[in-house]
């Protein structure tokens, strides 16, 4: 007899989006004249950067020709995308990371999900909350949980993130052995200052545990001062492992590319206390499950760091900042408290009610969709999630709208 892994049945059927676009669907269907626009979703909006297309096209090209045509390739990416990253985000800012330290994928998404099957189901594993999913479901999946109860499941130590701590949360008051952080933060939109990293860093160190840091919207970073890596930290490269993706900064959603970091001095240890090097453990895992990204999208994600593809990169996080400042600008005015949008997308707002409530009301008076900030967690219970990803026009006509319901 087949039997199921009955983690699974402990998680929590994902009623957010699903729940929005119904709402929306009815909506729409009930008032069809009516133009709704999103703000809710957190996918890019415009085309590729013109230097991704050309190198995309010229890769397609090859692969038609017997003389230029490629099978597999190397399962942890191209030499040429992996030298482009270690030199462009990594040793420009004086953060010491080597090419082969790099492993190329198709997803930030999976990566986060898939990098926890390295440790035990023992393993005490520190989640925010508010939080991206993926960390916490990956979790559960695994077995690192007990039961779902009052919107928390038993044995994950949450990581509140709240107007008290300015979205950037404390250090556990217990050990932990895995920390999951993700900065700029989706969903608050809230930034970590280098001190602050500092103090995960050496948290991790002191217990010997493993940070897991997500920069997927490290383009958004305007603040100089802030980290853009996790590697800009002093003693980060024996504790932390990063996650990046070409998702958000070069509109790769639906194209695919993404890598994660793994120094070569990170180490976890055996039930014996003996150190083991995470290097070679997810070397070794990512060749067993996982057989390389494209060439074509290889070389179209090489082209992010040409010079043409770096101007072009950098006016797409412009285009989208340009639309956070508005919706800002517009939010405080309305003497709305938010937090976000300076440097990163999402702007995080206090609706000083339910957060399913404040989005029906935006939506049947303004039109207008956003995201309930109850679906990422408890602590954001309250708050709505706003997006800057979508047209100038779009945006200045959603604030408007706004700004007419609630001012
Ligand atoms: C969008 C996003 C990613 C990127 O995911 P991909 O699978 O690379 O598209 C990663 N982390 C967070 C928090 C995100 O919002």
């Amino acid at each position: 007899m087949i039997t199921i892994n009955e983690h699974y049945l402990k998680l929590q059927a994902s009623y957010l989006f699903s729940d929005i676009a119904k709402r929306v669907t009815s909506f729409q269907e009930k008032n069809p004249d009516r133009n709704i626009i999103r703000l809710g979703i957190g996918d890019v909006t415009k085309g590729l950067p013109a230097a991704c297309v050309e190198a995309f096209h010229k890769a397609v090209d090859e692969m038609a020709q017997d003389g230029t045509f490629r099978g597999y390739g190397p399962e942890q990416g191209y030499g040429f995308l992996r030298e482009a990253i270690a030199a462009n985000d990594f040793q420009s800012r004086g953060a010491d990371i080597a090419a082969d330290e790099i492993f190329v994928s198709d997803g930030a998404k999976c990566d986060t999900g898939n990098f926890q099957e390295l440790f035990s189901t023992a393993t005490k594993v520190a989640i925010p909350d508010p939080v991206y999913p993926v960390y916490l479901d990956t979790n559960v999946m695994a077995g690192r949980t007990g039961k779902y109860e009052n919107g928390r499941y038993g044995g994950i130590v949450y990581l509140d993130s709240n107007r008290e701590n300015n979205f950037v949360p404390e250090l556990p008051k217990e050990p932990v052995d895995l920390i999951y952080l993700c900065f700029p933060n989706n969903p608050t939109g809230s930034t970590i200052s280098k001190d602050q990293l500092k103090q995960w860093v050496d948290y991790a160190r002191e217990h010997k545990s493993l940070i897991l840091f997500d920069a997927a919207y490290e383009a958004f970073i305007r603040d100089e001062s802030l980290p853009k890596s996790i590697y800009e930290i002093d003693g980060a490269r024996e504790v932390a492992i990063e996650f990046r993706s070409f998702s958000k900064n070069a509109g790769f959603t639906g194209t695919r590319c993404a890598y994660t970091v793994v120094p070569k001095e990170c180490r976890a240890y055996d039930s014996q206390g003996k150190e083991h090097d995470l290097h070679f453990l997810w070397n070794r895992r990512h060749c067993t499950k996982f057989n390389g990204v494209s060439y074509p999208v290889q070389r179209a994600a090489e082209a992010v760091y040409s010079e043409e593809g770096k101007k072009q990169v950098q006016a797409l996080a412009a285009y989208y900042m340009r639309n956070a400042d508005l919706i800002r600008k517009e939010i405080e005015s309305l003497g709305y408290s938010y937090v976000g949008g300076e440097n990163c997308p999402y702007i995080w707002i206090d609706g000083g009610k339910d957060s399913w409530q404040f989005f029906d009301m935006l939506l049947d008076k303004a039109g207008v969709v956003c995201t309930p900030g109850a679906g990422f967690g408890t602590c954001g219970q309250g708050y709505i999630r706003l997006s800057a990803f979508n047209s100038h026009e779009n945006v200045q006509e959603a604030m408007e709208r706004i700004r007419s319901v609630l001012g």
